[in-house]
């Protein structure tokens, strides 16, 4: 027998003994009877269920995994079988580590990992996954010799925009050596524990079953995914034993190279499990052996600029100076100017710049920004300026929320002492917005203002009659006025029979493609995901329904999909990828729709969480009475009007609803006559039962009670 498949096996073997052990163990002190489960999660023990089939729902159903468990290792001597033998390592972590969570308390409570990753956290990666904002995955797993080792490895890693999981000792290491850590900034310590790699691999596996719409039990069909669409890779750091080996074995059968940093000379399998010593090259490998390309973003400044600080949080006393408008006046524009009128990469500061104030100052900002170029619209000076959040924000050290009038920038103390000024930040506007939006800005000059009242007149004279006027053609924008709707099939990458078709009152899924967004990534991009759909060939008004909408929706889908409507839940409703804001399903007893948003953890009246509910549809397929949508969409004239419209939502959890309510009202008295909509309709903090809802519905008179049977 090789050397390599001898270890896999020792490992297999060991973590099978030990994996049928803690079964007896916890059924023997809890009862086969005894449920379990991981945290907020719709599928179960997601590897389980995905490779067989099986639903884990108590104890008593873990001694028939255990068996199916050891079917798989042979102990023959052939890499495939062993290959196998690393998969039941995993089914054997994903047992052990369940165990874990049996009585209901969080295991990892007290740990610095976060254990079992929750289905929306799941969701809500799929967005920046398909654009390339997260270009990878990295499992980082051991103890490294030298700390600073796999710190720089990892901090490489961030800088990238790539999401490592930490598993072991290198959680302190890098802790220890000042790695930021968090989901927001893409570094997640899982756990000590070497099972607790499962958590990383469920997330594998369950995009698979949420984006991928995989058959439960289809094994090759799990492979495949997980080999071809999640771009993962692993680095092991210090000694290996035969248990990190066999689960480096799993990582390798579903499709995810292996670099080690010990000599391991023969046991190498060049393109699967290799032997990188050197660790200047460590990252530079695992890429290649992924394939995966990094867009440098080509921009110099004094402090690291990189996604994943997209998230971090500067607090007040971190602070060295703020520009706020609940302090100063702000603004943040960006405007069409003629060719001639804009000199490009001009930068221009004007008025005290971040060290000529004192600690902890206030100053006013414009943030004010003129493009020029033959292909430029007017449409598109908004699409442009709501990335300036982004953009400020990728500043390690630099804290942005908001737009237009209404912002807070905050700058952090270390971000100053690195060097980091006014033009710095302008010069990221300019490198940003010739890199992203190059095919449409010719030219592009930023001028920053911190002088109270010339930043007061621009905001009077400028921005805010731009503000005023873009709302204005907002408002103005209905799916009657305009010829063109787009796709978009970004999601494809995950969900390959998935596609949004992008109208001005009705926004992608995501909730991050609007129609504006869409039209202006045509432009940008001709050939790419967003493509126009000629607003011709209605065949139903109510439902709209098109010959054009299903023509081109049959292309881009490769034929999965031959008939979609704009506006109904019920009949041929548009498909749902997985990384939807909100689902809208049916409430039968109150002929209605109850909606739920991602981000709501409690019970819905229809007896299932978000992530139970988000089950229900998925993976480019069409479900009848269920359908993802994006926040903005529940507000639309256009919600499923087919079926009678917003007069059907009997249900939201509160916050969704209080964030809606200012739009939402506005249309229910525009389309029905009626004040206060929202009052009407139930949310969580009144009940979540069914009988519960249905009284407040009916002291409250809501409309759906009398309206047609919605089914
Ligand atoms: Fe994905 Fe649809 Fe959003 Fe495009 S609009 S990124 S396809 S969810
Ligand atoms: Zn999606």
């Amino acid at each position: 027998m090789s050397a390599l498949t001898d270890l896999i096996y020792a490992g297999s073997n060991a973590v099978a003994g030990l994996t049928e052990g803690a079964v007896n163990d916890a059924i023997a002190k809890n009862g086969a009877e005894t449920p379990v489960a991981f945290p907020d999660t719709a599928y179960f023990f997601p590897t389980i269920y995905a490779a067989t089939g099986v639903k884990v729902k108590t104890l008593g159903d873990l001694p028939a995994c255990v068996g199916v468990l050891k079917s798989l290792i042979t102990n023959q001597d052939d890499i495939g079988q062993a290959l196998n033998a690393g998969l039941a390592t995993a089914v054997g972590a994903e047992i052990i580590e369940g165990l874990k969570y049996v009585g209901g308390a969080n295991p990892y409570e007290n740990e610095s990992g976060i254990g079992f990753v929750p289905d929306p956290v799941i969701r809500s990666l799929g967005v920046p996954l398909v654009t390339g904002d997260i270009p990878g995955v990295a499992v980082v797993i051991g103890k490294a010799d030298d700390p600073a080792v796999v710190a720089k490895v990892v901090k490489d890693y961030q800088s990238k925009g790539i999401v490592s999981f930490l598993i072991g000792d290198c959680i302190e290491q890098c802790v220890e050596q000042g790695v930021k850590m968090g989901l927001e900034l893409r570094v997640v310590p899982l756990g000590h524990d070497v099972t607790s790699v499962i958590h990383v691999v469920t997330v594998a596996v369950r995009a698979a079953l949420i984006f991928g719409n995989l058959e439960p039990g289809n094994l090759a069909g799990l492979i495949d995914y997980t080999k071809n669409r999640v771009p993962a890779f692993v680095n092991t750091f210090g000694p290996l034993n035969e248990v990190v080996v066999s689960a480096g074995a799993g990582a390798i059968a579903l499709g995810f190279p292996v670099v080690v940093d010990q000599p391991i000379g023969d046991l190498q399998v060049p393109g699967a499990l290799e032997a990188v010593t050197d660790y200047d090259l460590t990252v530079k490998r695992s890429l290649e052996l992924r394939n995966i390309k990094i867009k440098a973003a080509a921009v110099k400044v004094p402090v690291a600029f990189a996604a994943a600080f997209e998230g971090e949080i500067i607090r007040k006393g971190d602070m060295q100076v703020e520009m706020s408008s609940h302090a100063s006046p702000t603004c943040e524009l960006v405007t069409m100017r003629d060719i001639d009128k804009v000199e490009d990469h001009k930068i221009t500061v004007i008025g005290p710049d971040f060290d000529q104030v004192e600690l902890g100052a206030e100053l006013p900002l414009a943030t004010y920004v003129e493009v020029a170029g033959s292909k430029m619209q007017k449409d598109f000076e908004p699409v442009i300026e709501r990335k300036i959040h982004a953009w400020f924000n990728y500043l390690e050290g630099v804290m942005h929320t908001g737009q237009r009038n209404l912002i807070r920038i905050r700058i952090s103390k270390a971000a100053f002492e690195s060097g980091l000024r006014l033009k710095d930040m302008a010069e990221v506007l300019y490198a940003m917005i010739m890199d992203e939006f190059g095919s449409v800005v010719d030219k592009c000059q930023v001028t920053l203002v911190t002088d109270k009242e010339k930043v007061e007149k621009i905001l009077a004279e400028e921005a805010m009659p731009a503000y005023n006027a873009r709302d204005e053609r907002l408002e103005s924008m209905s799916d009657e006025s305009v010829d063109t709707f787009y796709t978009c099939i970004l999601c494809q990458s995950f969900s390959p029979s998935h596609c949004c078709v992008v109208t001005p009152e009705r926004l992608g899924l995501c909730g991050a493609v609007s129609w504006l967004d869409a039209k202006a990534t045509n432009e940008l991009n001709p050939t790419g995901p967003c493509q126009p759909i000629k607003k011709i060939g209605c065949t139903d008004e109510r439902t709209g329904a098109y010959t054009e909408v299903n023509k081109v929706v049959g292309e881009a889908t490769h034929g999965a999909v031959e008939q979609v409507t704009l506006y109904s839940l019920i009949e041929d409703p548009m498909t749902s990828c997985g990384c939807f804001e909100c689902i809208c399903g049916i409430m039968p007893e109150a002929n209605g729709v109850i909606i739920c948003n991602r981000e709501y953890a409690g019970m819905t009246p229809s007896g299932m969480s978000f992530g139970e509910l988000a089950s229900m549809t998925g993976g480019g397929v069409q479900t009848p009475g269920f359908m993802g949508h994006g926040r903005h969409f529940i507000a639309s004239k256009k919600f499923i009007s087919a079926e009678g419209g917003i007069e059907r939502i009997v249900w939201m959890p509160k916050e969704l609803k209080d964030d809606v309510a200012p739009r939402l009202n506005k249309t229910a008295k525009e389309l029905f006559g009626i004040d206060n909509f929202t009052d009407m309709i139930c949310d969580d903090t009144i009940a979540t039962d069914t009988e519960g809802v249905m009284a407040f519905l009916e002291e409250k008179g809501h409309p759906a009670l009398g309206m047609d049977p919605i089914m």
